[in-house]
């Protein structure tokens, strides 16, 4: 068995693995290795009990009096704080509701007009496509537009010229794993006269993040990968304290309003980040989260981070060892890239459908790459080396080779 010394590798780190207790938090399904927690994160245990109180009690029983009585309308906040932590950011500074793109388009705005006498969008190919198409119906809707400047991931820092008004990335590139640098790329911006927004999707719940520290303007996440929120979940955006008093709302709501219940017809924005605020959250999704988050409780993203690295070490040594048609997509160096590694797959999409059938599930991302998301709170050692073993055996014994596993699904 070529994984005989790596299976005993993973048990002696399994065994002394801080984060080990954490897993019995999840609900995961027998018989499956689950490394697809950076596209949906499994569900908590403690989420549906929570969801069912909600429901029955908080709604059925106490009805509109819970927006006070349970505490409804300063729940946001509550995880707002509990994200904070995460990403290194103030507990004041973040917001919880919308989608991620909602949110990339409301802090998109913010931060052009932080910076009026300036035209230029910059960000790189390896950004998520859905940041750069909030960003061209942003530029459609405002006077003048701008433009948007899509340069290589290797060439941002060098591309930040005097014309651009904000740097628009995503800290952890969704096919490669390649991190950015942050801090690094904060401090240039600035040093140029821009202003910075941050897309944290793969990074927040994954990774030691620090907003404060990096002195980053704007960011925004999701709810659902690693937070694991639940399909859909609520995500968050983050604005500097020191930008909040001139940013304002590009959506302006109600709840954002400084005084929502005086009603009055002209908008006044809320002293503090609630101005972000577009509308009424979705209580449901927010207790969801809430209830989620508690599975970071006491959490070092530290030790997190250093476990991932392991990790996808183990998966990566297992994989090249025993299959040469695999090559590695994104950085080796665990330093310079998030938790999750990919392959670049001749029929990527068929190994992926085989190998999700035989219980180990990643996901595929055109043209052919194929994604395996680490999530050290509940994937262990041995799941790595067992899951890279069943890749080989896809892949050298072309147990993909079936027509059952070339039929494309809506989702990949
Ligand atoms: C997953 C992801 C999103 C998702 O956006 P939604 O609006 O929640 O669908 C956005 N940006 C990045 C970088 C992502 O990886």
């Amino acid at each position: 068995m070529v994984f005989a010394d790596l299976e005993a590798r993973a048990a002696a780190l399994d065994a002394a693995d801080p984060l080990a207790p954490r897993r019995g938090l999840f609900h995961l399904p027998e018989g499956v290795i689950y490394l697809d927690g950076n596209s949906l994160g499994a569900l908590p245990l403690s989420v549906p009990g929570r969801i069912a109180a909600v429901l029955r009690e908080e709604w059925g029983e106490g009805l509109i009096r819970s927006w006070n009585e349970a505490g409804w309308i300063d729940l946001p906040a509550r995880v707002a704080a509990k994200i904070a932590r995460l990403i290194g950011a103030e507990p004041n500074a973040v917001l919880v509701g919308d989608s991620t793109t909602v949110n990339v388009f409301k802090t998109l705005d913010a931060a052009l007009r932080l910076v009026p006498d300036r035209r230029v969008v910059l960000t790189d190919s390896g950004n998520f496509p859905t940041d750069i198409y909030a960003a061209e119906g942003l530029a459609g809707l405002r006077a003048g537009g701008f433009e948007i400047r899509i340069v290589r991931p290797d060439e941002v820092a060098s591309a930040i010229g005097d014309d651009v008004a904000v740097v628009m990335l995503t800290e952890v590139d969704y096919r490669t794993g390649r991190r950015h640098d942050m801090k690094a790329i904060t401090a240039h911006a600035h040093a140029a006269g821009a202003v910075t927004l941050w897309d944290l999707a793969h990074s927040a719940g994954a990774l030691p993040v620090d907003l404060v520290g990096a002195g980053a303007d704007f960011a925004v996440g999701c709810g659902y990968k690693y937070l694991n929120g639940g399909p859909g979940a609520p995500a968050f955006l983050y604005v500097a304290p020191r930008h909040l008093g001139s940013v304002t709302p590009a959506l302006p709501g109600w709840l954002g309003h400084a005084a929502p219940f005086a009603f009055d017809l002209g908008y006044r924005p809320a002293p503090g980040i609630e101005r972000m605020r577009t509308g009424t959250p979705g209580v449901l999704g927010v207790a969801a989260l809430d209830a989620a988050l508690d599975v970071f409780e006491g959490v070092d993203m530290a030790v997190v981070a250093e476990k991932a690295a392991r990790l996808a070490g183990l998966f990566v040594e297992g994989v090249e060892r025993a299959c040469r048609d695999l090559v590695l997509a994104g950085p080796r160096d665990p330093a310079l890239r998030g938790s999750q590694v990919s392959f670049h797959a001749e029929e990527g999409y068929a190994v992926m459908q085989a190998l999700i059938a035989r219980g180990v599930i990643g996901d595929f991302r055109a043209p052919d790459i194929v994604r395996f998301g680490f999530t050290p709170l509940y994937v262990s050692h041995r799941d790595a080396v067992r899951a890279a073993a069943t890749l080989a055996a896809v892949v050298n014994e072309r147990l993909w080779d079936e027509p059952r596993f070339k039929v494309k699904a809506k989702v990949t």
